[in-house]
């Protein structure tokens, strides 16, 4: 008898009905609680699709170094696939993410480099040119690079998406997902969109991010640093595919907070502030929801990556989020 490894635990997350947050009724609003796995978010998947990706290509080989640039969860996805495949993992994320993330990473062994959250994305010190210098200088190490790696898109189109569409009986008219590299959302569009073209692809953004500026009018706005953690851009990475998108929803970093609270304490779900950017998100477009049945939301990981940012109330008055 075989018995399963922990990445064997990797995606078939549960859906769950949202049945008090939200001020409707209909449509039904399903949660896919992407925090259901060992490193505690959507971004497992993607972790495990890169590096084995890399192993395929043979561009990875035994006792080689992963390097990514990351919002959090990715570098915890990754710094764990390698603890368990044997590989060295260098994390580099901007210093605006939260403490709770950084001390994961470092608990599954990888070294974490911060970067200045102030850094332009075109800036040597910035976590993407960071990332990709240290790649260069350690021989043996490869950049794993969602943002433009084929493989994140792909792996939410064969399995997120897929997972979706048969907890829905592919019933559903619309899904909302929280944009950071894209490759969820893109991923579950492109596989829903191919067998149902009149599914809507609700994308959420948050304030200071460029996409819905670029989604809307083709112009690309100065990016504003924003607290909300993994979603929004400061420039344009492949993998975020607009052609799929139908709507782009904007929030606030303090609308996101508050629903995540909200969401903790009214339906027992405690998310991070990318969930409650999604529930923001159809809150606002309640008007435009009410001729759609059935939709499902991305709940990308949980309240326990940010017990000190928006479910500690002391940070939460200091930063002038509280209610
Ligand atoms: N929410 C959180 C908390 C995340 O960490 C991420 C990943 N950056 C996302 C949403 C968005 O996922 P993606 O990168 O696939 O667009």
């Amino acid at each position: 008898m075989e018995y399963p490894g922990i990445l064997d635990t990797i995606g078939n997350t549960p859906i769950v009905q949202l049945k008090k947050v939200l001020p409707f009724e209909k449509p039904v609003v399903l949660a896919k609680l992407e925090f259901f796995g060992p490193g505690g978010s959507v971004k497992d998947r993607l972790a495990l699709a890169l590096i084995e990706d890399a192993e395929r290509r043979g561009a990875l080989k035994p006792g080689g170094t992963v390097v990514e640039c990351s919002s959090g969860n990715s570098g915890i996805g990754v710094a764990m696939v390698a603890a368990v495949k044997g590989y060295r993992a260098i994390i580099v994320m901007a210093d605006k993410n939260s403490k709770e993330k950084q001390d994961i990473i470092k608990a599954f062994g990888a070294e974490l480099i911060l970067t200045p959250k102030e850094a332009h994305p075109d800036d040597p010190n910035s976590n993407y040119n960071t990332a990709k210098r240290i790649a260069e200088e350690i021989e043996g190490a490869i950049y794993l690079d969602q943002f433009s790696n084929p493989a994140n898109i792909e792996v939410h189109y064969r399995e997120t998406a897929k997972e979706i569409w048969e907890q829905t009986n592919g019933e559903l008219d619309f899904f909302f997902a929280g944009i950071g590299t894209g490759g969820t959302i893109s991923g579950v569009a492109k596989y829903l969109k191919e067998r149902n073209p009149k599914i809507k692809i609700f994308g959420v953004d948050i304030e200071g991010s460029v996409y819905s500026d670029y989604f809307y009018k083709k112009t690309m706005p100065e990016p504003r640093l924003c607290q909300v953690e993994g979603i929004g851009g400061d420039n344009l990475p492949e993998n975020v595919r607009f052609e799929y998108f139908d709507e782009l929803v904007m929030v606030s970093d303090k609308e996101s907070f508050s629903w995540a609270n909200k969401l903790c304490r009214t339906e027992g779900i405690f998310a991070g502030s990318s969930s409650g950017a999604v529930v923001a998100a159809l809150v606002e477009s309640a008007e435009i929801l009410k001729d759609f049945k059935l939709g499902v939301s991305i709940f990308a990981d949980s309240g326990y990556k940010y017990l000190s940012k928006q479910f500690s109330p002391e940070w939460m008055r200091a930063m002038g989020y509280a209610e």
